[in-house]
């Protein structure tokens, strides 16, 4: 199909004139599209959500383009009828609260998952509005894996969350950011894994070994550092993912990634197709 050979410029463009299905087929495979750091669309038919899309300050980090950040405010294609944004953890390359804000206003029906710490942020900021408390599952800052199920397009299931926190890269210096890796399961098809800026030390993993084998990610989206440390297949199997590709690479790439045999997200408007769950 047309919309998945299309440049960054001509995402909105070619996507508006894709058909909406309510599930994704072979034809319609649910859909990864980049928009630069962690900020990642899913689609899967009519199911749309959206990871750490909104955030403004750079880090050395490329920032969605202008243009993408003006279509995900108007909600034009592909980004009209997201049904859930995802927030990592509350960095500036990650989270822009007023942003945020100003999203969940212009976008009613939006519902927004995130760390506990991005409410208190939000309920600070610029353009907070005491309404979008029913649209929020603020997530306790606690060790135990948690669930959520959203309605979506009609579909009371149609979105099913499993999120844990795992403790952000870079020691105890970061202990106190609540940093969490969403795994989430659109239309019971097509299960992505987000995880921020997550920690490549082990043992939080052996910790949650349960619940990464719970269910296979078709495709995870792991900082490329747990690749770098790990090596893919490590990364896939810790993660129980069939696929993975690292996000998070700066605007200068650490060496090593020319080299690799490893997927990653470098460019904005790179897509990936996510197949469907085979359900043998
Ligand atoms: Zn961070
Ligand atoms: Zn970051």
């Amino acid at each position: 199909m047309m919309k998945r050979l299309c440049s960054a410029l001509l995402l909105a463009t070619c996507f508006s004139a894709a058909p909406a299905l309510a599930h994704p087929s072979e034809d319609d495979p649910a859909t990864a599209h980049f928009l630069a750091n962690e900020a990642i669309l899913v689609t899967a038919g009519e199911t749309r959500i959206l990871f750490d899309p909104l955030f403004s300050v750079s880090y050395g980090y490329p920032l969605v383009s202008p243009e993408v950040r003006a279509a995900i405010m108007a909600g034009t294609p592909p980004f009209d009828g997201v049904d859930a944004v995802f927030v990592s953890h509350v960095h500036g390359d990650h989270f822009d609260a007023a942003a945020v804000n100003a999203y969940l206003a212009a976008h009613p029906d939006v519902i927004l998952v995130g760390p506990w710490q991005a409410r208190i942020d939000m309920q600070a900021a610029e353009g907070w509005d005491a309404a979008f408390e029913a649209r929020i599952h603020a997530l306790p800052f606690i060790a135990s894996p948690q669930e959520l199920v959203l309605a979506a397009d009609g579909v009371a299931d149609a979105i099913r969350v499993e999120t844990v926190h795992i403790p952000h890269a870079g020691g105890a210096g970061r202990a106190g950011i609540q940093n969490m890796a969403h795994r989430v399961t659109l239309n019971g098809e097509a299960t992505v894994m987000h995880m921020g800026d997550a920690t490549t030390e082990t043992a939080i993993y052996e910790t949650h070994h349960d619940h990464f084998q719970a269910r296979t990610s078709q495709h995870a989206f792991p900082p490329y550092w747990l690749i770098g440390e790990w090596g893919g297949d490590a990364t896939r199997a810790r993660l129980n993912a069939e696929a993975v590709t690292g996000i998070h690479l700066g605007n200068n790439h650490p060496a090593w990634i020319a080299q690799s045999e490893d997927d990653f997200f470098t460019e904005a408007g790179e897509t990936r197709p996510i197949p469907a769950h085979s359900h043998d």
